[in-house]
């Protein structure tokens, strides 16, 4: 997946190269240019998506995921560089209005690069949302903000020598400059916060309560309910109160099948649950209504010594 992302750059930088070669036209090789960005961006996909296959190792107990979330902040970073790029050539385009001439042939040919970016991107897109692959979708938002560009920069070298609106250019530039900004920027915030072991979705958090209130039964309750992603991994730890007289085997087959549940429900996660007596709720109260406390068996817990 990552390598076919690697080869359609290539492919792309190629086809752009070809496009300057043959109208010659400024902005045709800055295109080209930034595609040189593109190999660097997909090679650096690659690479991300790999270590983050690789599984838990010694160094590294919790897996490799984070490296997606590592190196969708630099591919935003470099979007963003890139849009400061544009805008600096929209820039000074404003105070150089000049017909520019109608490199068609280069136009079209570089028209074949867009559409194949195009094609590339919404496969990637979609296979980054199946497997929950931040590198994958941070590659996919990159190449939108391209076809943006691409899309701008041939509607300028088309309408201009019919039109001769001159701003046209500088205009269509500032636009894809703010849009590209605004992707990578986006891009920084998310990964940033998927590295600050930020919540997973509401939905998500819903289902895995859900999960536990339905399959713990002969629980009590359960408080300290945290969760965090780690690449397409969701790490899960909560506290399980059980009746304090019950035997180990009977409340550690209970833990058994709330994490069954929760990955039917959720997909592949890492489960830890922490047991405790009944009796020990008094002492936890404080911390408990901090974390707020989810009922399991509320007939259960009513006959329960409260606190
Ligand atoms: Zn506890
Ligand atoms: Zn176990």
């Amino acid at each position: 997946m990552a390598l076919g992302g690697l080869l359609v750059a290539v492919l792309c930088l190629a086809i752009k190269v070809v496009a300057w070669l043959v109208s010659g036209s400024g902005a045709l090789l800055s295109d080209a240019l930034e595609t040189v960005l593109n190999v660097l961006a997909a090679a650096g996909a690659l690479a991300a998506v790999h270590i983050a296959s690789q599984p838990p190792d010694e160094q590294h107990p919790y897996g490799h995921g984070k490296a997606e979330y590592l190196w969708a902040v630099m591919e935003g970073t470099l979007i963003s560089l890139t849009a400061l790029g544009i805008a600096w050539g929209a820039l000074h385009e404003a105070l150089h209005l000049e017909a520019p001439a109608a490199p068609w042939r280069g136009a079209l040919i570089n028209a074949l690069a867009v559409v194949l970016t195009l094609l590339w991107l919404c496969f990637l897109n979609r296979a980054g949302k199946r497997q929950k692959s931040a590198a994958l979708l941070a590659e996919a938002a990159h190449l939108k903000s391209d076809v943006w560009a691409s899309g701008a920069l041939l509607l300028g070298v088309a309408l201009i020598p019919v039109t001769h609106w001159l701003w046209l250019d500088p205009l269509l530039s500032a636009a894809v400059a703010l849009n590209t900004l605004w992707t990578g920027g986006k891009m920084i915030q998310e990964s940033c916060n998927s590295l600050m072991d930020e919540s997973p979705r509401p939905e998500v958090v819903n289902a895995v309560r859900q999960a536990i209130q339905a399959h713990g039964t002969e629980a009590l309750s359960a408080h300290n309910l945290r969760m965090r992603h780690g690449g397409s991994q969701l790490f899960i730890e909560l506290h399980l109160v059980v009746p304090g007289p019950m035997s180990v085997t009977r409340a550690h087959s209970i833990c058994d099948r709330i994490e069954n549940a929760i990955q039917h429900s959720v997909g592949p996660s890492s489960i830890w649950i922490h047991v405790e007596p009944d009796t020990a709720m008094a002492k936890g109260a404080a911390a408990r209504v901090r974390s707020g406390e989810l009922p399991i068996n509320p007939r259960t817990t009513a006959k329960a010594p409260q606190g």
